[in-house]
């Protein structure tokens, strides 16, 4: 009897996608990199306010925290949101049916393309975007459409700013049609760390609602906004309530990536359909790490704007952080694009062909090569740039790497040491 499967066993959707950047980087800056400004997560505690939160919902007493709540979210943990965001929208929110809690933006994001996009739909990202858009609109059965960001380059000899970056408006205008079901925003946007200005969002808004297309709108870094910028919310703009569904993320939020937990916010009538996905899929998720997060949120309600508040801090020692790579980086001759938003900043590397050995025979593009090379030679870790666009895109924009900065001072340090004597070997 001949035991062994012989038949195909991949469904036809996941043809193309197998490939994942972070499985290969991740791999990489583990065996060689001394110190790793490479995948996006803080290498510094939660804040205390939160480690003591899970603390208490663990030995406060309360068992049921240990088993199911609500499939939509933990009642405390959507009221909250729904307070916090009634706030932030200037409008009023159901909690339990304006808001559902998801594991991790990442799901939230999996739940929008599941329930919106059909066979043949088309989906607007903006390039360079967050990887995962990509394949999960192809495994939903859409087809990605991508209109990138444009560098301008500054006058004066300054550094660039993420702001350098814009969309052409006939570009992304031209992109909307007949087939276009929804366009994905990420503003702040990593990884360039783009705050979109209010008229940027606005002739979104209006394209938008000239073709009546939905918005996925990944707010993760909501908070993480720098030099007194302001976050627009698009769902804030005429006519894009009713189409928009807000992903957040307390792994950004409260800087504890690995607790997993994020939430939508939107219209019940898009919101109702994210919960069939969500309840045939994922059902709920943990409910201790949601009472965590709903204690983080209710402190951080009755602090709201005070100095106190994280989401005020947050920011304000991340942009320290920011300035100091700055620094470092230039000091080697890379020049880092100034970002308005998030903890990532990407920085141009051209200057450094020469150093980097061609690869006979291969194929792969100058940034990878570079930031292999980069974590081989030197043990600092990042990513190449054209890891964040399609594969049409990549071939122009191979000459950019990103690196997270909500690292330690320590950590910075150790790059800054690194990126000293890289120069120093340089110039000798
Ligand atoms: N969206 C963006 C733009 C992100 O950068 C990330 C995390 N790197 C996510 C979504 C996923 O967030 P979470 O960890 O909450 O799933």
């Amino acid at each position: 009897l001949q035991a062994k499967m012989s038949r195909p066993v991949q469904a036809r959707r996941l043809e193309g996608i197998d490939k994942n950047i972070w499985v290969e980087f991740v791999q990489l800056a583990a065996t060689y990199s001394k110190v790793n400004l490479g995948q996006g997560f803080p290498d510094f505690p939660a804040p205390d306010f939160l480690q003591e939160a899970l603390k208490r919902a663990l030995g406060g007493g309360n068992h049921m925290l240990h088993q199911y709540t609500r499939a939509f979210g933990h009642p405390p943990l959507v009221k909250a949101l729904a307070q916090l965001f009634e706030k932030l929208l200037g409008r009023e929110l159901d909690p339990m049916t304006n808001v559902m809690v998801t594991v991790g933006a990442y799901q939230a994001l999996f739940c929008c393309f599941q329930a919106f996009v059909d066979e043949g739909d088309e989906v607007i990202i903006i390039e360079p975007f967050f990887d995962c858009y990509e394949p999960m609109v192809k495994m939903a059965g859409g087809t990605p459409v991508f209109v990138p960001l444009r560098p301008k380059a500054p006058k004066d000899g300054k550094l660039m700013s993420s702001a350098d970056w814009q969309l052409d408006p006939a570009e992304l205008a031209s992109k909307f049609s007949q087939r276009t079901k929804a366009i994905v925003l990420n503003s702040p946007n990593n990884p360039l760390g783009k705050v979109f200005s209010r008229g940027e969002l606005e002739l979104i808004a209006e394209l938008c609602v000239k073709h009546d297309v939905l918005c996925v709108s990944d707010e993760v870094y909501e908070w993480l906004v720098y030099d007194g910028k302001e976050h627009t919310r698009i769902a804030s703009l005429p006519g894009m309530w009713d189409r928009t569904v807000i992903i957040g993320s307390a792994g950004k939020t409260f800087s504890a990536t690995g607790w997993k937990v994020g939430w939508t916010v939107g219209p019940d009538r898009l919101l109702q359909h994210l919960r069939t996905v969500h309840q045939n899929s994922v059902y709920h998720c943990a409910t201790i790490a949601q009472e965590a997060v709903a204690q983080g949120f209710q402190r951080e309600l009755t602090l709201y704007g005070k100095p106190e508040s994280y989401f005020v801090q947050l920011p304000r020692t991340l942009q320290q952080k920011r300035d100091l790579l700055i620094q470092s980086l230039v000091a080697v001759g890379m020049k880092p694009i100034v970002p308005e938003g998030t903890y990532f900043l990407v920085a141009d590397i051209s200057e450094f062909k020469s150093d980097v050995p061609e690869v006979p025979n291969s194929d792969e593009p100058y940034d990878y090569r570079f930031t292999k090379w980069m974590i081989k030679n030197k043990g600092l870790a990042a990513i190449p740039l054209s890891a964040f666009y399609s594969e049409a895109h990549k071939n122009n924009y191979t000459s950019f790497i990103r690196f997270c900065f909500a690292k330690e001072e320590a950590t910075l340090k150790a790059a800054n040491d690194i990126l000293q004597k890289w120069k120093k070997e340089k110039t000798s």
